[in-house]
């Protein structure tokens, strides 16, 4: 990366970058860690596969019965009653061979026995003690699940990279095993900069405000899975500074600090980068959250982000996670994006790409809608509290009417 690191100011003046010339230059200079450790299953929910998992068996094992009825041979129905000449229930086969005019009482889940060739579901026949009338033929093959319907023996189920979610535990459950490769987490250290910045449980004084940022920091970062190291609030002072981004390096593979990017604050930071490392200070054409610094701190990737609560919060998912993911040796899908009717009027000045916040809405007619929270400022963090969508206008767009599309992003949710 060839950015000119400019003094004072540090490039405050400098045109804004697009946020997605950012992302590429991001994406191009990290290299992914390489560590990887073995799991118990459960341990590994939200971890990064290190390997693909290949399926060793067939799942399911045989071909079982889909409902609580009859196995029988097709080509008998209609050929007067049938002889009932045992049971197959789930986990107690029926260990002989289903012969001419013959049928075997079956629950869901009971293995298929050899010679039937379909399931007649019980609400469809007439029992009179061992007899069995079935009316209506079946189709071969009817209520009947195949061995490997869910998952063939030798296919890839699941594919180095993903971020496992509740699902992919019971798949890998299915095929019986109990451990995984999963890549080691990836250690982000994060402080709060700034003066005026009072941690909780503090008493305010005069122009003091308490440190939020480091909360929503916690929590989006805990929702990535990743290994914390919060070194609580720093002062606005070069040796301070330095002090914790030394530590902060020697400990994490990340350093994430808020705040600090105003001009003479942001002269201490551009020094220290310098000195230990390399660092791009970039106005990015993104609202909120222009100011993002993107470097390195001796062994340490580092992420300067914005002050106000509300940029903290709309860099780091835009910028951050893809970071820290693609870090954590995830391969990442594309955001998912849609269009949507915007039911509300929305300001904007044409110039920057906007992340405003949105509430998704189910209309009376069933299709989905998205409403503005109401006040945009950096500042009003209720807003984030209060969305559950970013609704992103482009740089070139003004004003949205009521009525309008926009593109739509739902904020990430738990993993299912
Ligand atoms: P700065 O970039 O340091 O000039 O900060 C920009 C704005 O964000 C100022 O109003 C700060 O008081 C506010 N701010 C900075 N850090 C935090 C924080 N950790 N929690 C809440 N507000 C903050
Ligand atoms: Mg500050």
């Amino acid at each position: 990366m060839t950015d000119p690191i400019t003094a004072a100011g540090c490039g405050h003046d400098a045109p804004a970058m697009p946020l997605a010339d950012a992302l590429e230059r991001i994406h191009a200079a990290l290299t992914p860690i390489t560590g990887t450790r073995r799991l118990a299953l459960r341990s590994a929910l939200g971890q990064v596969l290190a390997q693909p998992i290949t399926a060793p068996e067939p799942v399911p094992a045989h071909d079982n019965s889909a409902m609580d009825g009859y196995a029988l041979r097709s080509s008998d129905v209609g050929n007067g009653p049938l002889r009932r000449v045992g049971s197959a229930f789930a986990g107690h086969p029926f260990d002989g061979t289903v012969g001419p005019g013959e049928c075997v009482r079956i629950m869901t889940g009971g293995v298929v026995p050899a010679g039937a060739d379909a399931v007649v579901m019980q609400e469809r026949i007439e029992a009179e003690g061992e007899q069995i009338t079935v009316n209506d033929r079946p189709e071969p093959g009817q209520n009947i699940r195949r061995a490997g319907e869910d998952l063939r023996a030798g296919d890839i189920i699941l594919d180095q990279g993903r971020r496992l979610t509740a699902a992919d535990l019971g798949v890998v459950a299915s095929m019986g095993r109990a451990e995984l490769a999963v890549m080691r987490p990836l250690r982000v250290a994060f402080f709060s900069t700034g003066d005026e910045l009072r941690s909780l449980g503090e008493a305010l004084g005069p122009g003091d405000i308490y440190d939020s940022n480091r909360y929503s920091l916690y929590g989006m970062l805990t929702n990535l899975g990743v290994e914390l190291l919060d070194l609580g609030v720093v002062r606005d002072d070069e040796a301070a500074l330095q002090a914790a981004l030394e530590q902060a390096a020697r400990d994490a593979d990340v350093i994430l600090t808020s705040g600090g990017v105003s001009v003479g604050e942001a002269d201490y930071m551009a020094h220290l980068l310098r000195r230990h490392g390399e660092a791009h200070f970039w106005s990015i054409a993104m609202k909120p959250g222009r100011p993002l610094t993107f470097g390195r701190f001796d062994s340490a990737w580092y992420f300067g982000l914005p002050g106000n609560p509300v940029s903290v919060m709309a860099t780091f998912t835009q910028v951050v996670t893809p970071a820290l993911r693609q870090l954590a040796g995830e391969r990442i899908p594309a955001p998912r994006r849609f269009r949507v009717a915007c039911h509300s009027t929305l300001r904007k000045k044409p110039g920057r790409q906007e992340f405003q916040r949105g509430r998704l809405l189910t209309t009376a007619d069933g299709t989905l809608a998205v409403e503005s929270v109401g006040r945009q400022g950096s500042g009003v963090l209720r807003s984030m509290s209060e969305a559950d969508c970013f609704i992103i206008l482009p740089a070139d767009c003004g004003d949205v009417a009521a009525g309008d599309t926009v593109v739509v992003e739902p904020f990430a949710g738990p993993l299912v």
